[in-house]
C-alpha cells in the first residue's frame, strides 16, 4: 500500500473520529500501522470505529472529548500520551454545517455556536497539541477546512466565515512553527458522502440534487477521499508543505 511503511509505529489524534471523514482516515491509519486515539463526542459510534480498528487488528483508544472545552482536548490529548508515549501526528477533523440561511438570517446564536465549534474547537486542539509535539521534538497537524474555506457559499456565511478562519489560523501557525518541527496544513474536502453531508441535502433526491450541482466531476466525494490526502500530509512526501489548503473537491473551487 502506498505510505505504508510510513505510519507503522506512529501515534495519531483523530478529533470527530466517530463517523464519516475522521472515522474513514482513522482507519487509513490504522491499516498503516499507525495507533489512534479517536476523540469525539458522539461515544457511541466513536467506539464503533474503535472496534472496527481493533477488527483489523490495529492498536486504538477512545476518549469522549468536546473540542470545544479545553480542559476535555487536554485531557484527551493526555490519555493519548500515556497510552501511546508520544503524539506524532493531529487530525483536527471535528466540525459541524450551520442550518442554512442566508446572512442576515442567519442567528447570533448560530454564528456563535458554528465559530465555536469549527474554528475555537481546532485552536483549542492545536494549542495543545503544538505544546506537546515542541516538548517531543516535533509533529504534524492537519486540520480540516473546507471548500467554503476558499470560497464563499450561498446560505452558508457563518461555515464560511469559521472555515476561512481555520485556514488563516493553519496558515499563521504554520509560520510559527515552521522553523520548529511541527508541520501544519489543511484539507479542504468538497461535499462528501457523510451525515453531515446527508443532514445538508435533507437527505432527499432533490436535496442531493443540489449537492452534486456543486460538484464539476459530477459525483460526491467519498470520506476515503480524503483521508488519502490527509496521509499524504501527515507524510514525509508532503515535507516542503506548509500552511497549505489541499483542495480534494471534484473541482469546486477550481474556478
Ligand atoms: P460527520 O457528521 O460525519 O462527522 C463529524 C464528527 O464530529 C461527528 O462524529 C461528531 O460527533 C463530531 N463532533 C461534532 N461536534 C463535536 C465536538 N464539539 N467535539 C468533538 N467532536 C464533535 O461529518 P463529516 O463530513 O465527516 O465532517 C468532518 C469534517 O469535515 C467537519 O469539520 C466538516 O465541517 C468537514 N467538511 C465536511 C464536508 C462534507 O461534505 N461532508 C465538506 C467539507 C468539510
Amino acid at each position: 500500500m502506498y505510505l505504508q511503511d510510513e505510519f507503522k509505529g506512529k501515534v495519531i489524534f483523530i478529533t470527530g473520529g466517530a463517523n464519516g471523514i475522521g472515522r474513514a482516515t482513522a482507519l487509513s491509519f490504522a491499516r498503516a500501522g499507525a495507533s489512534v486515539a479517536l476523540a469525539d463526542i458522539d461515544e457511541t459510534q466513536n467506539e464503533m470505529s474503535a472496534q472496527q480498528i481493533r477488527e483489523i487488528g490495529g492498536s486504538v483508544l477512545s476518549l469522549k472529548c468536546d473540542v470545544t472545552v479545553e480542559a476535555e482536548v487536554k485531557s484527551a490529548l493526555d490519555k493519548t500520551v500515556q497510552a501511546f508515549s508520544r503524539l506524532d501526528i493531529a487530525f483536527n477533523n471535528a466540525g459541524k454545517y450551520q442550518r442554512i440561511a442566508p446572512a442576515a438570517d442567519t442567528t447570533e446564536e448560530e454564528w456563535r455556536r458554528t465559530l465555536d465549534l469549527n474554528v475555537t474547537g481546532t485552536f483549542l486542539c492545536m494549542r495543545n497539541e503544538i505544546r506537546i509535539m515542541l516538548a517531543q521534538g516535533g509533529g504534524i497537524i492537519v486540520n480540516t477546512a473546507s471548500g467554503a474555506g476558499l470560497v464563499g457559499i450561498y446560505d452558508g456565511a457563518a461555515y464560511a466565515a469559521a472555515k476561512h478562519a481555520v485556514m488563516g489560523l493553519t496558515k499563521s501557525a504554520a509560520l510559527d512553527y515552521a522553523t520548529k518541527g511541527v508541520r501544519i496544513n489543511a484539507v479542504c474536502p468538497g461535499v462528501i458522502e457523510t451525515n453531515m453531508m446527508r443532514e445538508v441535502s435533507g437527505n432527499t433526491p432533490e436535496g442531493i440534487e443540489k449537492m452534486l450541482a456543486i460538484e464539476p466531476i459530477g459525483r460526491l466525494g467519498q470520506p476515503e477521499e480524503i483521508a488519502s490526502a490527509v496521509m499524504w500530509l501527515s507524510s514525509s512526501k508532503a515535507g516542503f508543505c506548509i500552511g497549505h489548503g489541499l483542495a480534494v473537491d471534484g473541482g469546486h473551487t477550481m474556478h
